[in-house]
């Protein structure tokens, strides 16, 4: 049984069209994707899309900087270590969240809270709004 193209034919083949015939590599260096029109949080250093506008649980939080968003979710960004915080609602076990593009400093995700009252937060995501920029409506 001869195929009728063999492995050099095939590469030769490849080598002389265009990229257009073969399949599209998805990047690996791309991070995560939301599809185009999607409302979305971006890094305002840049760009890079960091959390989606539906997943924001409350604008009534404060960052370092200012106002801040708790989110039920982030994504493209990197954690610090964690460390145990004294915030304005007592000591919280938080960790530092950078984008994972440029590496900027974007709030905070809380590991573990103190109280009952203060649960509803842990792994949940501060971003502070200096830090942020809203695409896409609103
Ligand atoms: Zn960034």
């Amino acid at each position: 049984m001869q195929s009728p193209t063999g492995p050099s034919a095939a590469a030769a083949a490849a080598a002389s069209s265009s990229s257009s015939s073969s399949p599209p590599t998805v990047s690996a260096l791309h991070l995560a994707h939301v599809p185009d029109g999607t409302p979305v949080f971006s890094c305002v250093k840049c760009s890079e899309v960091l959390a989606l506008q539906d997943e924001l649980v409350s604008k009534a939080f404060m960052g370092r900087s200012g106002r801040a968003y708790l989110m039920n979710s982030t994504i493209n960004t990197n954690l610090g270590k964690r460390e145990d915080r004294k915030l304005m609602t007592g000591k919280h076990t938080v960790a530092d969240l950078h984008c994972a593009a440029c590496n900027a400093e974007l709030g905070w995700m809380y590991i573990k809270a103190p109280n009952g009252e203060q649960r509803y937060k842990e792994g949940r995501y501060i971003l502070e709004e200096a830090q942020i920029v809203k695409e896409n409506g609103w």
